[in-house]
């Protein structure tokens, strides 16, 4: 059976391919796949009455977008932290006050289908956002059973929603009340849960909260040694309060990223620059922690570091799924141009997830994600803040969200053929 064709036709089409521009022109795919993208007029032998022409005329395209840094599956919610916060209590102060450790009661005492059914409805929002792909980090669980459940509860929506999922497990990201010391908990880490991730293949990197009073530099390296032995891939959540120099060890130990970095140094923007361990940036987390400085993305652009910016979807610094959010933040709080932030949610983005070759740009071979903007250009897509801009979305060449609505049956198909 022949692949449906379908023609996009836009005068604002972002690629994201190597020369980072903006064409007026043409996307063709084939079934779940990019045939072409070529600028200016097609002859109509091009086409034929079995195709279906999409005429996006006055709105913008995009590659889907994805969102390279997330906590999705956890239980509850922390709004009783905001009138604390709102008094000045700082990220570390809530911390202490149960931060982490509350979504992690909640989180152990929540079924699979509960989890299952929370993110479900969290994914069908990020899809009406633009969401085509995301990276989903556990953490919230922390022992054996939940961490399990919650890269399980990943792995099951990856195959029965729209959204792509690359699974992270986070065990690093807090001390257990049940043990008492960090080198206890690492030995478990490394010795019992991390084996038995990899044994039931449910996730493709293993990330590390390195920070102040969370886990040192030292303590970062040893799990990141044990986990890349054990086959996981490295993301290193870095210098997002204290200039640990987690940014510049990410980058010796080979990490695929490097996340938060408010607070990197100088000396490592120049390492990241020279490496390949991508900055993920989260400029929505700032704003929502009021923090006083965002991470210096505008210095990290120039001296050559390769940037992605995702939400940081999570029920304490970030409980926001809409990555234009993120997207606005990145504009107006840290002064990113939007080419420089659309690359940062769709390429280098997918370099983050390590995606890069199915996802990202608008090129030959990649899977037919798109994402349109109501937008007539891209600076349109940043100076009408504060609402959603997308109308339509394309998964895998289905069009699982038309004029801004959720279309279930094209959702129902794209599942049936991931
Ligand atoms: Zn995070």
């Amino acid at each position: 059976m022949s692949e449906k064709i379908q023609i996009f036709r836009s005068h604002q089409i972002y690629t994201a391919n190597k020369a980072n521009e903006l064409i007026d022109g043409y996307i063709m795919t084939s079934g779940d796949r990019i045939l072409a993208v070529y600028p200016g007029e097609v002859s109509p032998d091009h086409w034929n009455e079995a195709h279906v022409f999409h005429d996006f005329r006055g709105k913008t395209i995009t590659p889907g977008l994805v969102d390279s840094h997330t906590h999705l599956v956890h239980g509850g919610s922390r709004e009783h932290e905001l009138a604390l916060k709102l008094a000045g209590s700082s990220y570390m102060e809530l911390h202490l006050e149960g931060g982490i450790k509350s979504t992690v009661k909640q989180t152990r005492l929540a079924s699979f289908d509960e989890l299952l059914e929370k993110a479900h409805k969290t994914l069908l929002s990020m899809l009406l956002h633009g969401t085509t792909s995301l990276e989903a980090k556990s953490g919230y669980g922390l022992d054996k059973d939940t961490e399990l459940r919650v890269l399980k509860v990943n792995k099951k929506l990856d195959r029965t929603q729209a959204i792509s999922i690359v699974s992270t497990y986070m065990g690093a990201h807090d001390l257990p009340l049940e043990f008492s010391s960090n080198e206890e908990y690492i030995t478990f880490m490394i010795e019992e849960l991390m084996p038995a991730i990899k044994k039931e293949d449910l996730a493709t990197f293993c990330d590390i909260f390195c920070e102040e009073g969370i886990f040192s530099l030292e303590e970062t390296e040893k799990i990141a040694v044990a986990a890349k032995a054990l086959g996981f891939k490295i993301k290193i959540h870095a210098d997002e309060i204290a200039p640990l120099g987690g940014a510049g060890l990410a980058v010796d130990l080979g990490a695929v990223s490097a996340e938060h970095l408010m607070a990197i140094s100088d000396a490592d923007i120049e390492k990241m620059a020279a490496s390949d361990t991508v900055a993920v940036l989260l400029p929505a987390t700032t704003l929502f922690l009021r923090a006083e400085n965002f991470a210096p993305a505008r210095k990290m652009w120039e001296k050559g570091v390769k940037i992605a910016f995702a939400s940081d979807y999570n029920p304490g610094s970030s409980p926001c799924e809409n990555l234009q959010m993120a997207m606005d933040m990145a504009c107006l709080g840290m002064g990113m141009m939007p080419l420089e932030i659309l690359k940062g949610v769709t390429i280098n983005a997918a370099k983050a997830i390590c995606k890069e070759k199915e996802i990202g740009s608008l090129e030959k071979g990649k899977y037919a994600d798109l994402t349109i903007f109501d937008a007539k250009n891209v600076d349109y897509i940043f100076y009408h803040f504060g609402v959603n801009r997308v109308s339509d979305v394309f998964k895998q060449g289905r069009h699982v969200v038309h004029d801004g609505r959720l279309n279930l049956s094209e959702i129902q198909s794209c599942i049936m053929n991931k």
